[in-house]
């Protein structure tokens, strides 16, 4: 759905979507979308400056992989945003246009408008968490001998380096 400047100078967008998965595409490795993401909310153009804002919410579940152990886990998504894009041109000059309020989130758009997909798919992105883990005390997979340390302990000694040998080893 393309948010026209155009179009948003006439009269301001309520959308509501549902994405099946490989409509948006994360380009992320481990991480994939996993049921529709559903989402809703208003789009609306300050005509002074050309600023488009976009507010509302999202919904999808996401999977990916634990950190540490490598199993498969959910991320389940659900945020909701307040985003004012400016416009800017192909030389990359911002307007002149202030940001007024700093709990809005500020990002740019090129020509004559932006593309729904594009943010949500953004949010999505932002929404991940950095650290993906099946449970916050996951103790991952022995470096030796490959064992999913959450199912069974393995007869591996864990080894102390040494701080003096591993620096001298550096040279
Ligand atoms: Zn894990
Ligand atoms: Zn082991």
């Amino acid at each position: 759905m393309f948010l026209s400047v155009r179009e948003l100078e006439v009269k301001s967008v309520r959308f509501e979507q549902t994405l099946a998965p490989g409509v948006l595409s994360f380009e992320l490795e481990d991480v994939k979308q996993a049921g529709p993401l559903t989402a809703a909310g208003t789009v609306e153009l300050v005509s002074s400056s050309e600023e488009i804002d976009v507010a509302g919410n999202l919904k999808v579940e996401m999977t990916g992989v634990c950190d540490r152990c490598l199993e498969p886990i959910s991320l389940p998504v659900e945020c909701e945003f307040d985003l004012a894009y400016y416009p800017v041109d192909d030389a990359g000059d911002k307007s002149e246009a202030e940001i007024k309020s700093s709990e809005t989130e500020v990002a740019y758009y090129h020509g004559n408008g932006l593309e729904l997909e594009d943010v949500l798919r953004e949010q999505v992105l932002l929404s991940i968490p950095m650290q993906k883990l099946c449970r916050e005390d996951c103790l991952g997979i022995c470096p030796h001998c490959g064992q999913n340390r959450n199912l069974a302990t393995c007869a591996c000694r864990v080894e102390a380096v040494d701080d003096r040998w591993s620096a001298l080893k550096n040279l």
